[in-house]
């Protein structure tokens, strides 16, 4: 029989949760007691991505992780500052001879991951670190020549078919509860960093809520019916499970898993089976971008598309106001801007749309726009949003072409054609037919009191943006 270490740390970072977490099942059947903990970043007021939505959901995730633990008969230790050195003190004041953590998919994750090998290197302690976040590894999904993809579609198609580790159970023991020497900060509120309080309306946090989202989508119409609704913001039709995956409140392996089996007990259904699929093949969209990341990861600074880097972008602060508070006077545009705003959470057509309106109605660089989403996106998760972003620019990976430039009236028509989206989120549009946001108003007159008028003309500006693009790649 093999010799359990007696004492081991976990490292909670984006796996805050008990059921299938690979690094803490490995190190709970490893070790007679397993030392949860997790270190809070020490940055204070501002940070150019991240906002009190996303840190105040983490404060409830982290709250709710820690009551599982003591139910568990064990205890979170939280601590704060720089992760080496206080891993460092962890390590002396407990005496354990290895931590455990699960990889995380972000190059600054990363990057602290190199320090912590070091670290546990000199202090002869041993580091085990698990694939846990993703189904496949950037690594595991490469072309014929053993390179990147650079488009989607050959990706996903590889990402399909590999073999798919199977869920693990959950955690029932740590062992012992770490000794009352070993001190942890409080639970923390957005306070810590300095952060202002939410305005807007989050998720319920904490794994359990996360687990009945997730089993309310799946066993409902919802999966089935993926294919036909996903693309109508005023129908709940996707699974609004991305904040769930960012935090590691729920596991990849278990959604896609559940997912299959949906896909077995709709056998004889096609219609069912391809919504099904539909939304199976949607989990890739995130692997890709976290592989364009780790492959390109340039994409943080400069264009995708070597070709366009050279594309004008204009200074509109007016204009990016306008947008952010969701005063465009396209009212698609604005209930999208305005559903961020009071959620942290946009649905993804329409996140499509606000981008494409900013990147090729009002020229702003998609920079801005990025760093915008990553303060208010309660699922903010840099790879998707970087990619979603360039996507939208046409300078990314799989990027929409260039001079494919989507009209938000012609869109609206397709996508919110009884302007029910519109109505929910501007609420001063709720009398006004919704022919009447098929196109910009032809009388001067704004749609309602209170409502701008469209701040730019679509047709002027796409013939703008085309010449923007064609000067770029002529270069
Ligand atoms: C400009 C822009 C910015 C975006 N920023 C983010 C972001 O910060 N974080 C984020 O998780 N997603 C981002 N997305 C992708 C997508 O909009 C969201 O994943 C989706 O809206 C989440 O809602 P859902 O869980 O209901 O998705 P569903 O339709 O139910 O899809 C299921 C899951 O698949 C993944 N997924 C689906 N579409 C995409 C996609 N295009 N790219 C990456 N993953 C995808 C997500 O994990 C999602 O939860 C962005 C898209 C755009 C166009």
């Amino acid at each position: 029989m093999l010799t359990k270490t007696p004492v081991s740390l976990h490292w909670f970072r984006r796996d805050l949760r008990l059921t299938d977490n690979t690094a803490l099942h490995a190190a709970q059947t490893a070790s007679t007691q397993v030392i949860p903990f997790y270190v809070l970043s020490s940055w204070k007021k501002a940070h150019a991505w991240t906002g009190p939505n996303r840190q105040h959901f983490l404060c409830g995730n982290l709250e709710s992780l820690a009551k599982n633990l003591e139910a568990i008969g064990s205890r979170l230790i939280i601590r704060s500052g720089e992760t080496v050195s206080e891993i460092e003190r962890l390590i002396r004041e407990t005496g354990a001879t290895a931590l455990y953590t699960n990889r995380d998919p972000d190059p600054y994750g990363q990057t602290i991951e190199t320090h912590v090998i070091a670290l546990c290197n000199k202090l002869g302690v041993a580091f085990h670190t698990c694939k846990d976040a993703v189904l496949h590894q950037p690594q595991e999904v490469l072309t014929g020549n053993g390179g990147p993809y650079r488009v989607f579609t050959p990706y996903s198609k590889n990402w399909l078919s590999l073999p798919k580790a199977q869920p693990l159970s959950k955690v029932r023991t740590l062992g012992d509860a770490p000794s009352p020497k070993i001190k942890s900060l409080p639970l923390p509120t957005v306070v810590h960093w300095h952060l202002p309080e939410p305005t807007a309306t989050l998720p319920t946090p904490g794994e359990k809520a996360a687990r009945d989202r997730m089993k309310t989508f799946v066993d409902s119409v919802r999966l089935p019916r993926y294919e036909e609704t996903r693309n109508f913001p005023s129908v709940p039709g996707t699974s609004q499970l991305s904040p769930d995956l960012r935090y590691g409140l729920i596991s990849i392996r278990e959604l896609y898993h559940r997912c299959q089996q949906a896909l077995a007990q709709a056998g004889g259904q096609p219609a069912a089976q391809s919504g099904i699929n539909t939304y199976i093949k949607e989990l890739a969209w995130r692997e890709f971008y976290m592989a364009v990341l780790h492959f390109y990861p340039e994409v943080l600074e400069t264009d995708f598309n070597p070709d366009l880097r050279g594309v004008s972008w204009h200074q509109d602060p007016a204009g990016l106001a306008a947008w952010k508070e969701g005063r465009t006077g396209f009212p698609l545009v604005d209930a999208g801007m305005r559903q961020l705003l009071a959620t942290g959470w946009m649905h993804n057509r329409v996140r499509m749309i606000v981008s494409m309106f900013l990147t090729k109605d009002l020229h702003v660089h998609w920079m801005e726009g990025e760093s915008h989403f990553m303060q208010l996106l309660v699922d903010g998760e840099i790879a998707s949003n970087n990619g979603g972003w360039q996507w939208s620019a046409g300078t990314g990976a799989d990027a929409a072409p260039w001079f494919r430039i989507q009209n938000p009236w012609t869109q609206t028509k397709r996508y919110d054609p009884e302007g029910k989206y519109i109505k929910t989120w501007v609420p001063e549009l709720k009398d006004v037919p919704a022919e009447m946001f098929f196109a910009p108003p032809t009388n001067g007159l704004p749609l309602a009191k209170g409502y701008p008028l469209p701040i730019v003309d679509h047709a002027t500006e796409r013939d703008r943006t085309l010449q923007r693009f064609k000067v770029a790649t002529k270069r």
